[in-house]
Protein backbone atom coordinates (compact mmCIF):
# COMPACT_ATOMS: atom_id res chain seq x y z
CA UNK A 1 0.00 0.00 0.00
CA UNK A 2 1.57 3.32 -0.83
CA UNK A 3 2.62 5.25 2.35
CA UNK A 4 0.88 9.00 2.53
CA UNK A 5 3.23 10.09 5.25
CA UNK A 6 7.61 10.63 4.55
CA UNK A 7 8.95 9.75 8.07
CA UNK A 8 7.59 8.30 11.46
CA UNK A 9 7.85 11.76 12.73
CA UNK A 10 6.13 12.96 9.97
CA UNK A 11 3.34 10.15 10.69
CA UNK A 12 2.75 10.96 14.06
CA UNK A 13 2.67 14.98 13.77
CA UNK A 14 -0.04 14.48 11.35
CA UNK A 15 -1.61 11.92 13.40
CA UNK A 16 -1.20 8.70 10.93
CA UNK A 17 -1.01 5.19 13.25
CA UNK A 18 1.68 3.85 11.45
CA UNK A 19 1.74 -0.20 11.38
CA UNK A 20 5.44 0.41 13.60
CA UNK A 21 3.83 3.00 15.84
CA UNK A 22 1.11 0.41 16.95
CA UNK A 23 3.57 -2.51 17.03
CA UNK A 24 6.04 -0.41 19.49
CA UNK A 25 2.80 0.96 21.61
CA UNK A 26 2.21 -3.22 21.72
CA UNK A 27 5.61 -4.39 22.69
CA UNK A 28 5.79 -1.05 25.37
CA UNK A 29 2.51 -1.73 27.20
CA UNK A 30 1.68 1.90 26.01
CA UNK A 31 -1.66 3.15 24.47
CA UNK A 32 -0.88 4.58 20.93
CA UNK A 33 -2.44 7.75 21.99
CA UNK A 34 0.60 8.31 24.31
CA UNK A 35 3.41 7.17 22.16
CA UNK A 36 2.16 9.20 19.17
CA UNK A 37 3.00 12.79 20.83
CA UNK A 38 6.48 11.03 21.87
CA UNK A 39 7.67 10.32 18.71
CA UNK A 40 5.96 13.71 17.42
CA UNK A 41 8.13 15.40 19.66
CA UNK A 42 11.48 13.47 18.74
CA UNK A 43 11.97 11.93 22.14
CA UNK A 44 10.78 8.76 20.39
CA UNK A 45 12.45 7.12 17.29
CA UNK A 46 11.23 4.36 15.63
CA UNK A 47 14.45 3.88 13.24
CA UNK A 48 12.73 1.77 10.42
CA UNK A 49 13.53 2.27 6.60
CA UNK A 50 10.56 2.40 4.25
CA UNK A 51 12.78 -0.57 2.33
CA UNK A 52 12.85 -2.76 4.98
CA UNK A 53 10.16 -4.41 4.85
CA UNK A 54 11.32 -7.64 7.23
CA UNK A 55 11.84 -5.55 10.35
CA UNK A 56 9.91 -5.66 13.43
CA UNK A 57 9.95 -2.27 14.31
CA UNK A 58 11.46 -0.92 18.28
CA UNK A 59 11.17 2.76 20.00
CA UNK A 60 14.05 4.17 21.17
CA UNK A 61 13.73 6.40 23.83
CA UNK A 62 14.23 7.13 27.58
CA UNK A 63 10.47 6.11 28.72
CA UNK A 64 10.94 2.65 26.50
CA UNK A 65 12.55 -0.64 27.52
CA UNK A 66 16.68 0.60 27.32
CA UNK A 67 17.28 -1.13 23.36
CA UNK A 68 20.81 -2.56 22.75
CA UNK A 69 23.04 -2.55 19.50
CA UNK A 70 25.21 -5.04 18.06
CA UNK A 71 28.52 -3.71 16.10
CA UNK A 72 29.57 -6.39 12.88
CA UNK A 73 31.31 -6.58 9.96
CA UNK A 74 34.44 -7.59 8.15
CA UNK A 75 37.69 -6.06 8.48
CA UNK A 76 41.08 -6.07 6.01
CA UNK A 77 42.36 -8.29 8.68
CA UNK A 78 38.77 -10.71 9.14
CA UNK A 79 37.07 -10.77 6.50
CA UNK A 80 34.96 -14.18 6.44
CA UNK A 81 31.06 -12.79 5.84
CA UNK A 82 29.31 -16.26 6.66
CA UNK A 83 30.98 -15.76 10.05
CA UNK A 84 29.81 -12.52 10.42
CA UNK A 85 26.11 -13.69 9.65
CA UNK A 86 26.55 -15.91 12.02
CA UNK A 87 26.93 -13.21 14.63
CA UNK A 88 24.48 -11.42 13.26
CA UNK A 89 21.81 -14.94 13.92
CA UNK A 90 23.11 -15.66 17.15
CA UNK A 91 23.04 -11.41 18.52
CA UNK A 92 19.50 -11.38 17.06
CA UNK A 93 18.89 -14.52 18.94
CA UNK A 94 19.89 -13.41 22.10
CA UNK A 95 17.82 -10.29 21.93
CA UNK A 96 19.84 -7.60 20.39
CA UNK A 97 17.51 -5.09 18.96
CA UNK A 98 19.75 -3.38 16.28
CA UNK A 99 22.92 -4.60 14.31
CA UNK A 100 25.39 -1.82 13.24
CA UNK A 101 26.89 -3.08 9.60
CA UNK A 102 30.60 -1.85 10.44
CA UNK A 103 32.77 -3.77 7.37
CA UNK A 104 35.42 -1.69 6.24
CA UNK A 105 36.90 -3.92 3.34
CA UNK A 106 35.63 -5.41 0.07
CA UNK A 107 32.24 -4.96 -1.52
CA UNK A 108 29.81 -4.21 1.49
CA UNK A 109 26.54 -4.36 -0.27
CA UNK A 110 25.76 -7.90 -0.95
CA UNK A 111 26.24 -8.17 2.69
CA UNK A 112 24.04 -4.65 3.69
CA UNK A 113 21.29 -5.63 1.47
CA UNK A 114 21.44 -9.56 2.75
CA UNK A 115 21.11 -7.89 6.33
CA UNK A 116 17.99 -5.57 5.18
CA UNK A 117 16.37 -8.46 3.27
CA UNK A 118 16.56 -10.88 5.89
CA UNK A 119 17.29 -9.46 9.07
CA UNK A 120 14.34 -8.42 11.44
CA UNK A 121 16.66 -5.64 13.96
CA UNK A 122 17.39 -2.25 13.05
CA UNK A 123 20.16 -2.08 10.67
CA UNK A 124 22.65 0.64 11.20
CA UNK A 125 25.88 2.01 8.85
CA UNK A 126 28.62 4.50 9.16
CA UNK A 127 28.62 5.70 5.48
CA UNK A 128 31.64 7.20 5.95
CA UNK A 129 33.52 3.86 6.23
CA UNK A 130 32.39 2.90 3.45
CA UNK A 131 33.12 5.96 1.31
CA UNK A 132 36.84 5.26 0.88
CA UNK A 133 36.09 1.05 0.11
CA UNK A 134 32.94 1.74 -2.30
CA UNK A 135 35.09 4.18 -4.24
CA UNK A 136 38.57 2.23 -3.46
CA UNK A 137 40.34 5.71 -3.34
CA UNK A 138 42.57 7.31 -0.90
CA UNK A 139 40.02 9.29 1.31
CA UNK A 140 42.00 13.51 0.50
CA UNK A 141 40.62 12.56 -3.42
CA UNK A 142 37.12 12.05 -2.40
CA UNK A 143 34.48 14.79 -2.63
CA UNK A 144 31.70 16.03 -0.39
CA UNK A 145 29.64 14.73 -3.36
CA UNK A 146 30.86 11.45 -3.02
CA UNK A 147 30.17 11.13 0.87
CA UNK A 148 26.72 11.71 0.02
CA UNK A 149 26.29 9.31 -2.79
CA UNK A 150 27.13 6.67 -0.17
CA UNK A 151 24.50 7.91 2.37
CA UNK A 152 21.72 7.87 -0.46
CA UNK A 153 23.26 4.84 -1.30
CA UNK A 154 22.63 3.24 2.10
CA UNK A 155 19.13 4.93 2.28
CA UNK A 156 18.32 2.70 -1.20
CA UNK A 157 19.80 -0.11 0.54
CA UNK A 158 17.51 0.07 3.04
CA UNK A 159 19.26 1.21 6.22
CA UNK A 160 17.14 2.25 9.12
CA UNK A 161 19.68 4.56 10.85
CA UNK A 162 22.88 6.01 9.83
CA UNK A 163 26.01 7.44 12.00
CA UNK A 164 26.85 10.70 10.43
CA UNK A 165 29.98 12.64 12.26
CA UNK A 166 28.52 16.14 11.09
CA UNK A 167 29.30 18.27 14.48
CA UNK A 168 32.78 18.13 14.29
CA UNK A 169 33.72 21.65 11.96
CA UNK A 170 37.23 23.25 11.17
CA UNK A 171 36.75 24.92 14.67
CA UNK A 172 37.43 21.79 16.40
CA UNK A 173 40.68 21.01 14.57
CA UNK A 174 42.09 23.95 16.38
CA UNK A 175 39.87 22.67 19.51
CA UNK A 176 42.11 19.06 19.26
CA UNK A 177 45.09 21.08 18.79
CA UNK A 178 44.38 23.86 21.72
CA UNK A 179 43.22 21.43 24.47
CA UNK A 180 45.68 18.95 24.06
CA UNK A 181 43.34 15.94 24.66
CA UNK A 182 45.68 12.70 25.92
CA UNK A 183 43.65 10.62 23.31
CA UNK A 184 42.76 12.79 20.31
CA UNK A 185 40.17 11.68 18.80
CA UNK A 186 39.05 7.82 19.29
CA UNK A 187 35.71 7.24 16.77
CA UNK A 188 37.23 5.82 13.70
CA UNK A 189 34.64 7.87 11.84
CA UNK A 190 35.07 11.19 13.85
CA UNK A 191 39.09 10.91 12.64
CA UNK A 192 38.33 10.11 9.15
CA UNK A 193 36.57 13.26 8.65
CA UNK A 194 38.88 15.25 10.70
CA UNK A 195 41.55 13.51 8.95
CA UNK A 196 39.53 14.76 5.51
CA UNK A 197 39.12 18.68 6.45
CA UNK A 198 43.15 18.45 7.65
CA UNK A 199 44.20 17.32 4.15
CA UNK A 200 41.53 19.11 1.94
CA UNK A 201 41.06 22.16 3.78
CA UNK A 202 37.13 21.99 3.66
CA UNK A 203 34.63 21.86 5.65
CA UNK A 204 33.12 19.05 7.01
CA UNK A 205 30.81 17.83 4.20
CA UNK A 206 28.16 16.12 6.91
CA UNK A 207 27.25 19.44 8.12
CA UNK A 208 27.83 21.59 5.01
CA UNK A 209 25.43 19.81 2.87
CA UNK A 210 23.38 18.47 6.03
CA UNK A 211 20.34 19.96 4.29
CA UNK A 212 20.62 17.86 1.45
CA UNK A 213 21.38 14.28 4.01
CA UNK A 214 18.20 15.11 5.71
CA UNK A 215 16.35 15.59 1.96
CA UNK A 216 17.89 12.06 1.85
CA UNK A 217 16.91 10.88 5.38
CA UNK A 218 13.33 12.14 5.05
CA UNK A 219 12.72 10.40 1.09
CA UNK A 220 13.96 6.86 3.00
CA UNK A 221 13.15 7.33 6.20
CA UNK A 222 16.45 7.38 7.25
CA UNK A 223 16.78 7.68 11.42
CA UNK A 224 20.09 9.88 11.98
CA UNK A 225 22.44 8.99 14.50
CA UNK A 226 24.54 12.18 15.09
CA UNK A 227 28.21 11.03 15.86
CA UNK A 228 30.01 12.19 18.80
CA UNK A 229 33.26 12.74 16.90
CA UNK A 230 35.05 14.17 20.05
CA UNK A 231 33.51 11.63 22.55
CA UNK A 232 36.03 11.12 25.69
CA UNK A 233 38.93 8.27 24.59
CA UNK A 234 39.63 7.66 27.75
CA UNK A 235 38.66 9.21 31.56
CA UNK A 236 41.18 12.50 31.44
CA UNK A 237 39.24 13.49 28.22
CA UNK A 238 35.68 12.83 29.64
CA UNK A 239 33.16 15.85 29.87
CA UNK A 240 35.90 18.25 28.07
CA UNK A 241 36.10 21.93 26.14
CA UNK A 242 35.64 19.34 23.01
CA UNK A 243 32.71 17.17 23.85
CA UNK A 244 30.87 19.63 25.00
CA UNK A 245 31.45 21.81 21.94
CA UNK A 246 30.26 19.09 19.91
CA UNK A 247 27.39 18.05 21.83
CA UNK A 248 26.01 21.91 21.34
CA UNK A 249 26.28 21.28 17.80
CA UNK A 250 24.27 18.57 17.94
CA UNK A 251 21.67 20.06 19.44
CA UNK A 252 21.53 22.64 16.41
CA UNK A 253 21.64 20.25 14.68
CA UNK A 254 19.24 18.13 16.00
CA UNK A 255 16.49 20.97 16.17
CA UNK A 256 17.25 21.21 11.53
CA UNK A 257 16.03 17.77 11.35
CA UNK A 258 13.18 17.66 13.09
CA UNK A 259 12.33 20.90 11.24
CA UNK A 260 12.23 18.42 8.04
CA UNK A 261 10.95 15.55 10.13
CA UNK A 262 13.43 13.64 10.04
CA UNK A 263 14.05 10.90 13.20
CA UNK A 264 17.63 11.69 15.02
CA UNK A 265 19.53 9.70 17.86
CA UNK A 266 22.66 11.23 19.66
CA UNK A 267 25.24 9.26 20.36
CA UNK A 268 27.58 9.82 23.39
CA UNK A 269 30.68 8.94 25.02
CA UNK A 270 33.19 7.40 25.68
CA UNK A 271 35.10 6.82 28.86
CA UNK A 272 33.63 8.60 31.57
CA UNK A 273 33.93 8.25 35.40
CA UNK A 274 30.89 6.93 37.08
CA UNK A 275 30.58 10.07 39.02
CA UNK A 276 30.14 12.07 35.92
CA UNK A 277 28.01 9.50 34.08
CA UNK A 278 24.53 11.07 35.27
CA UNK A 279 25.64 15.33 34.35
CA UNK A 280 26.20 14.12 30.84
CA UNK A 281 23.10 12.69 30.48
CA UNK A 282 21.14 15.34 31.85
CA UNK A 283 23.58 17.78 29.89
CA UNK A 284 22.56 16.14 26.41
CA UNK A 285 18.80 15.81 27.09
CA UNK A 286 18.78 19.44 27.86
CA UNK A 287 20.89 20.51 25.00
CA UNK A 288 19.64 18.14 22.31
CA UNK A 289 15.87 18.51 23.43
CA UNK A 290 15.20 14.71 24.90
CA UNK A 291 16.31 13.13 21.63
CA UNK A 292 17.11 9.88 22.08
CA UNK A 293 20.76 9.28 23.42
CA UNK A 294 22.53 6.45 22.22
CA UNK A 295 25.82 5.63 24.44
CA UNK A 296 29.13 3.63 23.55
CA UNK A 297 30.11 2.66 27.21
CA UNK A 298 30.59 4.54 28.61
CA UNK A 299 33.51 2.13 29.86
CA UNK A 300 34.27 3.41 33.65
CA UNK A 301 38.11 2.82 33.61
CA UNK A 302 40.49 2.42 31.21
CA UNK A 303 42.71 -0.68 32.57
CA UNK A 304 40.70 -3.37 32.20
CA UNK A 305 41.24 -4.68 28.15
CA UNK A 306 40.30 -8.06 27.86
CA UNK A 307 36.87 -6.97 30.49
CA UNK A 308 35.26 -4.01 28.40
CA UNK A 309 32.00 -5.54 28.00
CA UNK A 310 32.46 -5.02 32.41
CA UNK A 311 33.40 -1.43 32.39
CA UNK A 312 31.31 -0.68 29.74
CA UNK A 313 27.75 -2.34 31.50
CA UNK A 314 28.95 -0.81 34.97
CA UNK A 315 28.73 2.66 32.91
CA UNK A 316 25.55 1.68 30.97
CA UNK A 317 23.78 0.92 33.57
CA UNK A 318 24.26 4.40 35.01
CA UNK A 319 23.28 5.62 31.92
CA UNK A 320 20.02 4.11 31.01
CA UNK A 321 18.65 5.08 34.71
CA UNK A 322 19.87 8.40 34.05
CA UNK A 323 18.28 8.90 30.30
CA UNK A 324 20.08 7.42 28.16
CA UNK A 325 17.80 4.82 25.46
CA UNK A 326 20.11 2.83 23.04
CA UNK A 327 23.00 1.33 24.71
CA UNK A 328 26.04 -0.07 21.90
CA UNK A 329 27.69 -3.68 23.29
CA UNK A 330 31.27 -3.39 24.09
CA UNK A 331 33.02 -6.51 23.67
CA UNK A 332 35.81 -8.10 25.37
CA UNK A 333 38.05 -7.59 22.43
CA UNK A 334 37.40 -3.85 22.51
CA UNK A 335 40.63 -2.15 22.38
CA UNK A 336 42.12 -5.40 21.18
CA UNK A 337 40.77 -6.96 17.80
CA UNK A 338 38.10 -8.15 15.89
CA UNK A 339 35.53 -9.78 18.40
CA UNK A 340 34.85 -13.53 17.59
CA UNK A 341 31.27 -15.12 18.01
CA UNK A 342 32.18 -15.59 21.64
CA UNK A 343 33.34 -12.16 22.58
CA UNK A 344 30.11 -10.69 20.69
CA UNK A 345 28.37 -13.29 23.21
CA UNK A 346 29.86 -11.66 26.54
CA UNK A 347 29.30 -8.51 24.80
CA UNK A 348 25.73 -8.89 24.10
CA UNK A 349 24.75 -10.38 27.29
CA UNK A 350 26.86 -7.92 29.20
CA UNK A 351 24.92 -5.02 27.36
CA UNK A 352 21.64 -6.42 27.66
CA UNK A 353 22.38 -6.64 32.14
CA UNK A 354 22.73 -3.25 31.31
CA UNK A 355 19.81 -2.20 30.04
CA UNK A 356 17.33 -4.56 32.07
CA UNK A 357 18.99 -3.54 35.67
CA UNK A 358 18.73 0.01 34.16
CA UNK A 359 14.85 -0.79 33.05
CA UNK A 360 14.03 -2.12 36.81
CA UNK A 361 15.84 0.86 38.10
CA UNK A 362 13.31 3.38 35.70
CA UNK A 363 10.25 1.28 36.67
CA UNK A 364 9.60 0.60 33.24
CA UNK A 365 6.09 -1.74 33.42
CA UNK A 366 7.06 -4.80 33.10
CA UNK A 367 10.50 -5.01 33.65
CA UNK A 368 10.70 -6.89 36.99
CA UNK A 369 8.12 -9.47 36.00
CA UNK A 370 11.10 -12.29 34.87
CA UNK A 371 13.10 -11.27 37.77
CA UNK A 372 10.25 -12.56 40.19
CA UNK A 373 9.32 -15.50 38.00
CA UNK A 374 13.18 -16.07 38.83
CA UNK A 375 12.55 -15.63 42.60
CA UNK A 376 9.69 -17.97 42.64
CA UNK A 377 11.59 -20.53 41.05
CA UNK A 378 14.59 -19.81 42.88
CA UNK A 379 12.45 -20.37 46.28
CA UNK A 380 10.65 -23.77 45.24
CA UNK A 381 14.33 -25.10 43.59
CA UNK A 382 12.98 -25.46 40.51
CA UNK A 383 15.81 -25.69 38.13
CA UNK A 384 14.07 -25.60 34.79
CA UNK A 385 11.69 -22.99 35.42
CA UNK A 386 15.00 -21.16 36.50
CA UNK A 387 16.46 -21.96 32.99
CA UNK A 388 13.38 -20.38 31.09
CA UNK A 389 14.07 -17.08 33.28
CA UNK A 390 18.01 -17.04 32.30
CA UNK A 391 19.95 -14.44 29.86
CA UNK A 392 22.14 -17.34 29.12
CA UNK A 393 20.58 -20.68 30.06
CA UNK A 394 23.28 -22.34 28.07
CA UNK A 395 26.13 -21.46 30.52
CA UNK A 396 24.05 -21.66 33.95
CA UNK A 397 23.18 -24.99 32.64
CA UNK A 398 27.25 -26.12 31.98
CA UNK A 399 28.18 -24.88 35.48
CA UNK A 400 25.54 -26.55 37.39
CA UNK A 401 26.10 -29.93 35.05
CA UNK A 402 29.58 -29.62 35.74
CA UNK A 403 29.47 -29.34 39.46
CA UNK A 404 26.61 -31.36 40.45
CA UNK A 405 25.67 -31.72 43.73
CA UNK A 406 24.80 -34.75 46.50
CA UNK A 407 21.52 -33.25 46.95
CA UNK A 408 19.39 -33.62 44.15
CA UNK A 409 17.34 -30.42 44.39
CA UNK A 410 19.86 -28.01 45.96
CA UNK A 411 23.53 -26.85 44.06
CA UNK A 412 27.22 -27.83 45.22
CA UNK A 413 27.23 -24.40 46.50
CA UNK A 414 26.14 -25.62 50.23
CA UNK A 415 24.93 -29.00 49.47
CA UNK A 416 22.43 -30.11 52.40
CA UNK A 417 23.02 -26.54 54.10
CA UNK A 418 21.59 -25.20 51.10
CA UNK A 419 19.31 -22.23 52.80
CA UNK A 420 16.71 -22.15 50.35
CA UNK A 421 16.11 -26.18 51.30
CA UNK A 422 16.26 -25.59 54.89
CA UNK A 423 13.69 -22.66 55.29
CA UNK A 424 10.95 -24.77 52.72
CA UNK A 425 11.46 -27.55 55.43
CA UNK A 426 11.34 -25.67 58.49
CA UNK A 427 8.16 -23.09 57.61
CA UNK A 428 6.88 -26.75 56.50
CA UNK A 429 7.31 -28.22 59.64
CA UNK A 430 10.13 -31.29 58.34
CA UNK A 431 12.89 -32.26 59.70
CA UNK A 432 15.94 -30.82 58.25
CA UNK A 433 18.72 -33.64 57.86
CA UNK A 434 22.08 -32.47 57.28
CA UNK A 435 24.61 -34.62 58.35
S1 LIG B 1 22.72 -24.82 47.82
FE1 LIG B 1 23.14 -22.71 48.50
S2 LIG B 1 23.57 -21.59 46.58
FE2 LIG B 1 22.65 -23.54 46.01
S3 LIG B 1 20.47 -23.13 45.81
FE3 LIG B 1 20.76 -23.79 47.94
S4 LIG B 1 21.14 -21.88 49.07
FE4 LIG B 1 21.38 -21.40 46.91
Amino acid sequence: MERNYATQMDAARRGIVTPELKKVAEKEYMAVEDLMPLVASGKVAIPANKLHTCIDPEGIGSMLRTKINVNLGVSKDCKDYDVEMQKVLSAVNMGAEAIMDLSSHGNTQPFRRKLTSECPAMIGTVPVYDSVIHYQRDLDTLTAKDFIDVIRLHAEDGVDFVTLHCGITRKTIDQIRKHKRKMNIVSRGGSLVFAWMCMTGEENPFYEYYDEILDICREYDVTISLGDACRPGCLADATDVCQIEELVRLGELTKRAWEKDVQVMVEGPGHVPMDQIAANMKVQQTICMGAPFYVLGPLVTDIAPGYDHITAAIGGAIAAMNGAAFLCYVTPAEHLALPNLDDVKQGIIASKIAAHAADIAKGVPHARDIDDKMGDARRVLDWEAQWDCALDPETAKAIRADRSPEQEDTCSMCGKFCAVRSMNKALNGEHIDIL
